[in-house]
């Protein structure tokens, strides 16, 4: 029986780094064949198109979409107090919602990414409306997406390190009273989700995400470990991004964040860490040892100056390692390969011999097979051969990415590559073609975003003036974390 679609004669990325040309047959949303000679209902010339495995974007939070380009110079601590308000934040209807999920997605397909895991907040209070939304926007979008739900039970100003002499007390007790709910509450939440939207066939998922260590009791940890046995699900949680949470955890249980985490019996394949910057050596053979994903994201590290991501004592203790662009405003943008191309030449300065360094090849696996276990799906993403899903990037080889072409793998890794998506597939069916995205108006979309977006960051006022009042707080909580030894000098060499 023919295949439904033959991608006829591409430059093919076959594994391993090595490209050559052949068909792909495509069939019920899978690859079914590479090689050559293959019939289908519909054949797709292919002859000046690279063929690539879609990138998995492992980390990015859909929640930030409205505040592009809002903050410089602001660390991880003090910056979450404007972009994750810790009171007030302003309610966004289903419609706003379902806008602002699109405008990142747009991004992520132009770039080379299949496949995100959006790690979703929604400040307001999550409901099946608003997650509707985003489902929505995916599905339109034709976008695969494993939704992480966001949850944690800790009041604020528990999970960081803050100074509260200088908090008014009142605004400590509005942060009693409105910390967020506890797990059987949540539990229902995600269980609910679950069944409404989880159908990883039909290009959705959805896990539970606890925020991170510091901001969930074990409780909540707990039974989100036994949820996720239960259904079967993957797990996201933001473990080491920053000094002040290598100092939290040892504040709270008197051992490293990871320590905790296997003690309680929390870690397994099933879960992705992202960040891992402040990682001791110990950790570090804790997290291979339990199978436990490293989500890198680069360009945010890089932003918030929260450290770097010792990627090549991962890669060398043998642990799985993907790659996120992080949320639009920890980034300013979803630009997968841009993300990519940083994680390639980002590693070239640790003190080692270049003989070591990682580059082109190791970032590519990151963002393709090493984000597939992040996915959820380490079998189905990643790589092109028959079984995996049919999601697909056709790049420009008549592109000024690929002109001249001497080294295909690394002019698509440390290129400019976004320039080059000329067509994107996933399970099969187009969702970019020749340019032009299948499922939405995009310029209608752009236009909506424009025209919406000032008024919904408007709308953040007190919010915003709330994280003012808690500032010089969480800035002497900074400086002393700053100050203390956490266990690991993470610190780039000086020559
Ligand atoms: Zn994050």
């Amino acid at each position: 029986m023919p295949a439904e679609l033959v991608l006829r004669n591409g430059l093919v990325d076959v594994g391993a780094g090595r490209f050559s040309r052949a068909d792909v047959a495509v069939s019920g949303g899978r690859i079914v064949g590479v090689g050559e000679g293959l019939e289908a209902e519909e054949v797709v010339d292919c002859t000046r198109l690279a063929v690539v495995p879609g990138a998995v974007n492992a980390h990015c939070h859909s929640n930030e979409n409205w505040f592009r380009g809002m903050w410089d110079n602001l660390p991880l601590e003090p910056w979450m107090l404007f972009s994750y308000p810790v009171l007030a934040a302003p309610a966004q209807s289903p419609e706003e919602v379902y806008v602002r999920t699109l405008i990142g997605g747009i991004e992520m397909l132009r770039s080379g990414a299949t496949c995100v895991v959006d790690f979703l907040y929604e400040l307001q209070g999550f409901t099946e409306e608003l997650l509707d939304a985003v489902v929505r926007a995916y599905r339109d979008l034709g976008l695969r997406a494993l939704i992480g739900l966001a949850i944690a039970d800790r009041a604020y100003h528990e999970t960081v390190v803050l100074d509260e002499a200088l908090v008014d007390p009142a605004l400590i007790a509005r942060l009693e009273r409105d910390k967020p709910p506890a797990w059987p509450e949540w539990e229902s939440f995600v269980r609910l989700a679950v069944e409404r939207f989880h159908r990883p066939d039909e290009g959705i998922s959805i896990c539970p995400a606890p925020s991170g260590p510091q901001r969930c009791t074990d409780e909540l940890l707990i039974g989100t470990a036994g949820l996720a046995d239960e259904l079967d699900l993957a797990i996201h949680i933001h473990v080491l991004e920053t000094r002040m949470q290598a100092l939290s955890g040892r504040r709270m249980y008197g051992r490293t964040l990871p320590e905790h985490l296997d003690d309680i019996g929390f870690l397994s394949p099933r879960v992705s860490f992202e960040h891992g910057i402040w990682m001791t050596p110990s950790d570090v053979e804790i997290v291979r040892d339990r199978g436990v994903t490293i989500v890198h994201n680069p360009v945010s590290n890089l932003k918030l100056g929260s450290g770097v991501c010792p990627v090549p004592e991962l890669l060398r203790a043998g642990v799985n390692v993907a790659l996120g662009t992080d949320g639009m405003c920890s980034n300013d943008g979803n630009d997968m390969y841009a993300t990519v191309k940083l994680a390639a030449l980002l590693h070239k300065v640790w003190n080692v011999d270049y003989e070591e360094w990682l580059g082109a090849s190791e970032a590519w696996h990151m963002a393709t097979e090493g984000g597939a276990a992040a996915a959820g799906d380490p079998d189905g993403l990643g790589r092109i051969e028959p079984g995996r899903r049919a999601d697909l990037v056709l790049l420009d080889l008549d592109s000024l990415a690929f002109t001249p072409l001497n080294d295909a793998l690394r002019q698509l890794a440390l290129g400019s590559t976004t320039m080059a998506v000329s067509s994107v597939l996933v399970g099969g069916r187009f969702s970019l073609r020749e340019g032009r995205l299948t499922g939405v108006d995009e310029a209608a979309v752009l236009a909506e975003a424009r025209a919406r977006g000032a008024e919904i960051v408007g709308r953040h006022d007190e919010a915003f003036d709330v994280g003012r009042r808690l500032l010089a707080s969480v800035r002497q909580g900074w400086l002393a974390a700053m100050g203390t030894d956490v266990g690991v000098e993470r610190k780039l060499p000086t020559r």
